[in-house]
């Protein structure tokens, strides 16, 4: 039996498919390790829908292959989205990879390495649009919380997004499959689940009736025992509904805390994207989502720099922002993706993107300084995530923070706290972006 390292590289939803990877490897007798060093394969799972997510999956293949190089790593097997998207090429470009598999492929991973360690290339790309096939897995994030993936590919076909090609159509997993991982999952003591897809709005709709059955999902999951945090990420615009928002404002383990990538707000813009609603739609229902779900903390993403987006545009989506205070933001500069309909467009340069995506950091960064310092002086559940030796303190999040998103909190505690314990922490300072505090009694 062989030792098998993993590398996980960009989303959650990616970091599910190489648990259940692992889970495999692990059921036919491998040993699955923590450390690449000493590896006979390292499997390298990765992103590879935007420019720097692909850097780094190139920066990961070296850097291990270096290591194969000194004699510490056997055989390199690279899987994920680059190499569902860049077949050819990694197999002819890079002598150091051993061995690809496609999205649609992960079912293959244990007779993938094992061909690899009989000295057989392997090169193996199943439909992507083949249905999930359910397994266990084995978890990568802390014992507190974990990703559930409800769902794989997306039919929305935004037009700067190549995930589509790479993940294939809409595909939501069997509720009871998804109920029964979730019962799993508590089980082994999961607090906060994460529901997670491209698009977690759109499940149950290519099932026949095309009901959503997120707000089912959501009700069933809140009456598993063991979970005290739900959370919802990828939730797209134009499919929350009133049933959505009652479940979210009516049920205490859902936290109010929302996802929802908007990518940009000019209508035009929308338009040419392919995004369904309007600068009107989105200004409709924050408002509504702000009114019917108190103390609701939204995320999003931006993309700026998208073709169609001249000065006027950019000042738009500014004025929208600093009007909307969406208390969390990423934005990516545009990144024109070959094979989208975008890539074809005509589009602001490189530069002017990457300048108006710090703009737009700037103006969010503002937003969230204020929202932090309305917490000072509140006390707050915080549920504890770990001790930074450094630091010399323990830190962990509230139900406004997703985990590797979003800020923390630093607690100052006289006595040991255990990791994945819920405490109540007086907000007492800003550090960094981040809050402190310390621990007081219930
Ligand atoms: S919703 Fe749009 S951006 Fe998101 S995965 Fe689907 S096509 Fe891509």
């Amino acid at each position: 039996m062989a030792k098998i390292g993993f590398i996980s590289l960009g989303c959650a939803k990616n970091q599910v498919d190489c648990e259940r990877m692992m889970y495999r490897v692990q059921e036919a007798g491998h040993t699955v390790c923590a450390a690449v060093a000493g590896c006979d394969v390292v499997v390298i799972n990765t992103c590879g829908f935007i420019d720097s997510a692909k850097a780094e999956a190139i920066d990961s293949i070296l850097q291990t292959a270096a290591l194969k190089d000194q004699g510490l790593v056997g055989k390199i097997l690279v899987t994920g989205c680059l190499s569902q998207r860049y077949q050819e090429e990694i197999l002819k470009e890079m002598p150091e990879v051993d061995g690809i598999l496609g999205t649609g492929s992960y079912t293959e991973i244990v007779p993938a390495i094992e061909n690899l360690l009989k000295e057989t290339t392997v090169s193996e790309f199943g439909s992507i649009d083949t249905p999930e096939q359910e397994t266990g897995r084995i978890l990568t994030t802390p014992e507190h919380y974990a990703y559930l993936k409800i769902a794989e590919g997306c039919d929305n076909r935004c037009a700067y997004c190549i995930i589509p090609y790479l993940r294939g159509k809409y595909r939501s997993r069997p509720l009871d499959n998804v109920l029964y991982e979730a019962r799993m999952l508590a089980d082994s003591g999961v607090k906060e689940l994460i529901v997670v897809a491209q698009d977690t709005s759109r499940y149950g709709t290519d099932f026949p009736g095309h009901k959503r059955l997120l707000p089912e999902l959501l009700r069933q999951l809140c009456r598993i025992d063991g979970f005290h945090w739900i959370r919802v990420h990828y939730v797209y615009p134009d499919e929350i509904d009133d049933e959505l928002i009652d479940v979210i404002a009516s049920e205490p383990k859902i936290v109010k805390y929302l996802d929802i990538p908007i990518q940009h707000c000019n209508s035009d813009i929308l338009k040419r994207m392919n995004r369904r609603g309007d600068r009107a739609f989105l200004e409709a229902l924050f408002a509504k989502l702000r009114q019917r779900i108190p103390g609701l903390v939204l995320r999003t993403s931006i993309i700026t720099g998208l073709p169609g987006e001249g000065e006027a545009e950019f000042a738009e989506l500014c004025e929208f922002l600093r009007e909307q205070r969406l208390e969390r933001a990423g934005a990516f500069p545009f990144s024109p993706e070959e094979g989208t309909p975008a890539a074809k467009m005509e589009y602001p340069d490189a530069s002017v993107a990457q300048a108006r995506a710090e703009m737009v950091e700037t103006i969010q960064s503002g937003i969230m300084e204020d929202h932090n310092s309305a917490m000072i002086g509140k006390t707050v559940e915080v549920l504890v995530d770990g001790y930074d030796e450094e630091y010399g303190q323990y830190f962990g999040r509230t139900y406004a923070d997703s985990p590797e998103v979003d800020g923390k909190v630093w607690i100052a505690a006289e006595e040991p706290v255990s990791e994945g314990s819920f405490v109540m922490v007086r907000i007492d300072g800003i550090l960094d972006g981040d809050l402190s505090g310390y621990i007081v009694e219930e």
